[in-house]
């Protein structure tokens, strides 16, 4: 009988994928494979990968995407619908910069940007925590998760502009002195304005980390975010 079931299953999961078949994520258009993603949505996401971080005119600030709309569909994906999938599928392009460990400036740990303990319970994950794992397992190197925590609940930023968020966060974010002599590579989905980044870096050194870099999986090239870090 448990074959019978076992049949039955798999029917049911040929005759989904006919009935709900697997789209896009971005476009909605049918895709196929694995990806969630369509090709003309891949390609798109290919173009906006980043080569060399000297276009972010932001010394210390590495990312893989220019934001771009399928990554920000993926990155809605994982932020808001659960889907942590797409975390491991934007990281692996990170084998596309073999010599990031490099660019980095050979970093001792990662530190993933903290949700507030509020948001965590909510969210029931850090998608920067996770994003900072990927890394972790690619270029082997420790992720610190508790050193640097969100103490104040902070309101959505989206629609602030870079001045307000800057106030929105002061005193958002405390360091403990783990970080003390390390090489710390903040990691964080979205660098937007640099805002999170920026308090983030302040507290590191505050707390005496030798130096902090950041990577974010999508940058938004803003006339503001330039020399905000
Ligand atoms: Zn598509």
């Amino acid at each position: 009988m448990a074959n019978t079931s076992e049949v039955l299953k798999k029917w049911g999961l040929w005759l989904e994928a006919w009935v709900v078949p697997p789209v896009c994520v971005h476009c909605a258009k049918r895709r196929w494979g694995g990806l969630p993603l369509c090709r003309p949505c891949l390609r798109l996401l290919r173009a906006a990968l980043i080569w060399d971080d000297e276009v972010l005119s932001q010394p210390g600030l590495h990312a893989l995407f220019r934001m771009s709309p399928p990554l920000l569909s993926l990155i809605h994906g994982f932020k808001y619908s659960h889907y942590r999938r797409h975390i491991r599928f934007l990281c692996a392009y990170l084998r596309y910069r073999p010599a990031f460990v490099e660019a980095l400036g050979k970093p001792d740990v990662l530190i993933p940007v903290p949700l507030h303990s509020a948001r965590l319970r909510e969210r029931g994950y850090n998608q920067a925590e996770l994003i900072a794992e990927e890394m972790g397992r690619r270029y082997v190197l420790p992720v610190m998760s508790n050193a640097l925590k969100r103490i104040r609940f902070t309101s959505t930023q989206t629609k602030l502009d870079a001045e307000e968020r800057t106030r929105n966060l002061v005193g958002a974010f405390r360091c403990s002195d783990a970080v003390a002599g390390k090489k710390v590579v903040l990691v964080d989905d979205v660098c937007t304005t640099g805002s999170t980044l920026g308090q983030c870096q302040q507290e590191l050194i505050k707390a005496g980390a030798a130096r902090v870099d950041a990577f974010v999986l999508g940058w938004v090239e803003r006339e503001d975010s330039i020399n905000r870090r």
